[in-house]
């Protein structure tokens, strides 16, 4: 006799996975499924199911705006006029470097600056 949980999930596959059903989201997958079944806890198994669906992780609609163009930075008007600074941690320990610094970096390729930070 299979255990609820494989025929839980045999449910689901084939309420969500066929192409019948056409990978349709969570709330229409419990529409779904709440026609012919029900269980404790089936909002919850759906919603885990739905979003560890290999397919619909690979297919899902981004809903998020588009990136559009990338902006060149402003041109400065002398050096150091803007930096930018970097904090590198976590290095592999070794007995002669620090594991921590700290990059300090203007808008001229030959500004730039380290230091090592005590932790
Ligand atoms: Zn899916």
């Amino acid at each position: 006799m299979p255990d609820a949980e494989d025929l839980g999930q045999k449910c689901l596959s084939v309420h969500h996975d066929t192409p019948f059903t056409g990978y349709v989201r969570r709330d229409r997958t419990v529409q779904l499924v709440l026609q012919t079944y029900w269980w404790p806890g089936l909002e919850r198994d759906v919603q885990q199911y739905v979003s560890t669906c290999d397919h619909c992780q690979r297919n899902k609609a981004s809903n998020q705006k588009p990136a559009g163009m990338l902006q060149p930075l402003p041109v400065p008007e002398f050096r150091w006029q803007w930096v930018t600074v970097n904090f590198i941690r976590d290095l592999p320990e070794t007995n002669s470097w620090p594991h921590t610094y700290c990059g300090v970096c203007g808008p001229a390729e030959q500004d730039g600056a380290f230091c090592s930070l005590l932790e």
